[in-house]
């Protein structure tokens, strides 16, 4: 976009306000605040705690709350769950969990499109805060969210959530600095209570706001495609562990009523490890999985397509005399592909009948794999020139 074409007449100023605003302010008076004071006996033990409390409470307010639950619909919540991530994800400062969850349907109805509210094809800066900041077109009327409408919490939280934002996101964490320096007799309680506010309200405003942006911009750009290559999400170990676990977002856009994101147990997925802990404690019900038969079945289409184009590679690099001579080893090997693809699409319309995955069928394919990636080499090893 060139500069002059820049939408100044789409600016939303208070947004841009907000979010410039804090972010320099985390940048500025933060770290001369710290330089300051850092020596006085302010509680900083206690203040640090509260930062983390608030880190964890607001950033699982908008993954757990704003995107599972209620974007989602991928388990059912208790009241007193609901309440929570309302507050604190109103304390995060990323608008209603009702204006979020429409713009979020939509990025997913019509992702990397032009009515994706926030297209990674428009690039980094606008899907991370570019749209926050101008709208691009006016905003659309919304009308995706009628279940949510109808939650007398969810329209409470939008009716004030600037209000709950600041109370429970600066206001209380101030608070809090003061009680607890007032009952610890420490020297200054005034100056407790703001170094409360600079680092559990607005430093951590601005941390959980850069990290969860992440889950638009970089979890588009940033890791693999095991699951499909229809849309730019990505998998990414590393930026999960920025987003609490929404880092694997190829899976997520694939199966987006699934409750979980990483769906492999090893994968750090600590909004999906909540969910669970709090259905153990009955706080959350109905948490929606997707069959394995079915998880297993995309991996093996991406698979089969990958190993397509490795085939397709590797013959166009023979010469007419090795070709002809590798043709039975060229006809096997786009037999398996072929083989592949429909032995995925079947176990997709299985698993549509809620059939069960037998391990033998996760062996058998693994073992056509294993035999497709030799015949490979050994297609690729007799083209490779001779030293000699
Ligand atoms: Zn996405
Ligand atoms: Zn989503």
């Amino acid at each position: 976009m060139k500069f002059r074409n820049f939408p100044i007449y789409r600016i939303e100023w208070v947004t841009s306000a907000f979010l410039i605003g804090t972010a320099l302010a985390a940048l500025t008076v933060v770290p001369w605040f710290l330089w300051n004071h850092y020596s006085e006996d302010l509680g900083w033990g206690f203040i640090w705690a509260l930062f983390i409390f608030y880190y964890y409470a607001t950033g699982f307010g908008i993954t757990l709350g704003y995107h599972r639950l209620f974007s989602h619909l991928s388990f059912k919540a208790k009241w007193p769950v609901k309440l929570f991530v309302l507050l604190f994800g109103a304390a995060s400062f990323e608008n209603s969990a009702l204006d979020w969850s429409a713009d979020h349907r939509i990025h997913h109805k019509h992702v990397d499109e032009d009515e994706d509210p926030y297209d990674i094809s428009k690039g980094f800066f606008y899907a991370h805060i570019g749209w926050l900041l101008f709208r691009l077109k006016p905003k659309p009327p919304v009308t995706n969210v009628k279940d949510l409408e109808a939650d007398a919490l969810v329209m409470w939280q939008h009716r004030y959530v600037q209000w709950i934002g600041v109370v429970v996101g600066f206001v209380a964490p101030a608070c809090l600095g003061w009680a607890y320096a007032t009952l610890n007799h420490l020297p200054s309680p005034g100056t407790s209570a703001l170094a409360a506010f600079l680092v559990a309200g607005l430093l951590r405003t601005v941390v959980v706001q850069q990290g969860t942006f992440c889950i638009n911009s970089l979890c588009h750009m940033v890791g693999s495609q095991p699951y499909s290559t229809r849309h730019s999400a990505r998998d990414s170990g590393s930026v999960a562990l920025l987003t609490f676990g929404e880092g694997y977002h190829n899976y997520h856009h694939e199966f987006q009523h699934d409750y979980r994101n990483g769906v492999k147990p090893w994968q750090f997925d600590p909004t999906k490890w909540l969910i669970w802990t709090l259905s153990k404690l009955g706080l959350v019900t109905d948490l929606r999985k997707v069959p394995d038969a079915r998880i297993f079945a995309a991996e093996m289409k991406e698979h089969s397509r990958a190993l397509g184009i490795a085939v397709e590679r590797a013959i166009s690099g023979l010469d007419e005399k090795t070709r002809s001579l590798k043709a039975r080893t060229i006809t096997s090997l786009e037999g398996i592909v072929a083989d592949l693809t429909s032995r995925a699409e079947a176990l997709r319309e299985a698993a549509s009948e809620q059939a069960e995955l037998a391990s033998e069928t996760v062996e058998d394919v693994r073992k056509i794999f294993r035999d497709a990636a030799e015949q490979l080499d050994s297609l690729r090893l007799d083209s490779a020139p001779s030293v000699a």
